[in-house]
């Protein structure tokens, strides 16, 4: 293979390395403020800041804040800086964990194993989640074993049905879920009455604030009117908060949080059934990095709370412009009433993708979203501060842009048909995912200037069939 390239048999210097490395990741999304996605970029004092930071404490291993105490005091003055933004009570705790996902299973096994020990009669657990809430849930039900049961939304609002939750409650129901806000719709769900249910029936409560935790507060010292959300709701029992998206921490540092030690008890892990050293893991990692921790603790200080306010206020007042601003574009609209800058943007008869494409070709870095249930296939905006600062230049382009556009394609039934069967059996194991990218478009690993046909396809099909094509297409690009 590569390895002659990648495993010289000579070494090289430090140049040559680092000028392959900025060769190598010139492909990657630039931070240059067109990107609505995946970035949380508050400029370059704050990235360079984050770097120095990492490189001062990427030596040390979270595996034991014994052995290196600074672990300790770094996640201590981590976790009780978003315990006091979220206004916990006196005697909650939490953890720093590698990010939202793992902030999040590590909610559901918390949820599981605190059942087992409270509720043993309960054999097979299950937990109510919006179907709005972020996939993570879902491979936390599938890592875990807790049944996952959809909640619906309202299909204006997009906000879990509380009705419907409510119906939904079983005697193995352990765990409640709402999110502060949804990631695609920016909608802050009931928080109030979801917590209130939980506590009526004695369950556990968490509230996925992974993406908004750290904006929310700051909006409502702004003035900004929202329905409550943080540990001041009675009866939520634990919340995650990801500092790696806009609190602007480099990747790899989130926060869970739980209401007591009792609860965050379930959450860890001991083993002491081998030759070996004797474990106890806060989080699902062995030897675990703390540089994004260090960097997160840098970035908290250096900004401070009047730095974030100003960076919340900037992107709050981009958000007002695009809510505005997009349905008074002929033809778009926006789904919910955004509670932050997380849009879902939709076209009315005017194909979505093409749309996508256009945006594309004029420098906007934007994420196609595919139907889910009560919401419409759409293009998402995550606004941060570089994108707050270009949010009418790219008014102007998306106005240009959703001119004339061609009506929505519906790719023809019968290839949908042999995508539905050729993926129905064996996970898609008789799919050649390889010829079928290069008729596509894709090479290398790289998607195609126009990417519409690849959209409308994955749209069209069902959530089963998209996740084979979607694992096949992952395994193309690792071999
Ligand atoms: C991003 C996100 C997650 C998952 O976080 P990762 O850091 O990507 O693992 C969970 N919930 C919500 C609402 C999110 O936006």
């Amino acid at each position: 293979m590569k390895s002659e390239t990648t495993f010289p048999e000579q070494g090289q210097g430090r140049e040559a390395i680092f000028a392959s490395l900025d060769l190598l990741t010139a492909d990657d999304l630039p931070n240059n403020g067109r990107a609505f996605a995946f970035a949380y970029d508050a400029g370059k004092e704050i990235k360079d800041i984050a770097r120095g930071a990492y490189a001062r404490c990427m030596g040390g291993n979270g595996l034991d804040p014994t052995a290196y105490p600074s672990t300790r005091r770094l996640e201590n003055d981590v976790v009780g800086a978003t315990l006091s933004h979220l206004r916990a009570p006196e005697g909650a705790v939490g953890t720093a964990t590698a990010g939202g996902t793992e902030s999040v299973l590590l909610s559901v096994k918390t949820a599981r194993d605190y059942a087992r020990r409270t509720w043993p009669e309960i054999t097979a657990p299950e937990m109510l989640v919006p179907e709005t809430a972020h996939s993570c849930f879902h491979k936390g039900a599938h890592y875990f074993d807790v049944k996952l049961v959809p909640v619906a939304v309202d299909p204006v609002t997009m906000r879990a049905s509380v009705d419907d939750m409510r119906a939904k409650i079983t005697a193995n129901t352990i765990l409640l879920v709402g999110s502060a806000p949804s990631y695609a719709h920016g909608v802050i769900d009931p928080i109030e009455d979801i917590a209130a249910l939980a506590r009526e029936r004695g369950l556990l409560c968490h509230v996925d604030a992974c993406i908004g935790g750290w904006v929310l507060p700051f909006e409502r010292e702004l003035g900004v009117d929202l329905p409550a959300f943080d540990f001041t709701v009675p009866g939520v029992t634990s919340i995650s908060v990801d500092l790696h998206k806009y609190a602007f921490a480099p990747k790899g540092i989130s926060v869970l949080m739980h209401r007591t030690r009792d609860i965050r008890n379930a959450q860890y892990y001991a083993c002491a059934r081998w030759s070996g050293y004797s474990v106890v893991n806060t989080t699902t990692l062995g030897s675990k990095s703390v540089g994004a921790m260090g960097a997160a603790w840098a970035v908290l200080r250096h900004l401070g709370r009047s730095g974030y306010r100003d960076l919340v206020s900037a992107m709050w007042t981009a958000t007002q412009k695009l809510v505005q601003g997009i349905p008074a574009i002929e033809g778009l609209r926006v789904v919910g009433s955004p509670s932050m800058g997380l849009i879902a943007m939709v076209t009315e008869g005017g194909d979505l993708f093409d749309l996508a494409d256009r945006l594309t070709a004029r420098g906007w870095h934007v994420q196609p979203t595919y139907a889910y249930g009560a919401s419409p296939a759409h293009i998402h905006l995550s606004v941060d501060p570089g994108n707050a600062a270009r949010v009418d230049a790219f008014l102007d382009d998306l106005r240009e842009c959703a001119k004339d556009l061609p009506p929505t394609v519906v790719p023809p039934s019968h290839v949908v048909e042999m995508l539905e069967g050729v993926t129905a059996v064996g996970g898609g194991a008789g799919l050649d995912t390889g010829m079928m990218m290069r008729e596509l478009g894709v090479v290398d690993g790289k998607l195609p200037a126009q990417q519409a046909m690849i959209h409308r396809l994955l749209n069209a099909v069902s959530p089963g069939a998209r996740e084979a094509l979607l694992m096949g297409f992952m395994g193309e690009l690792f071999t």
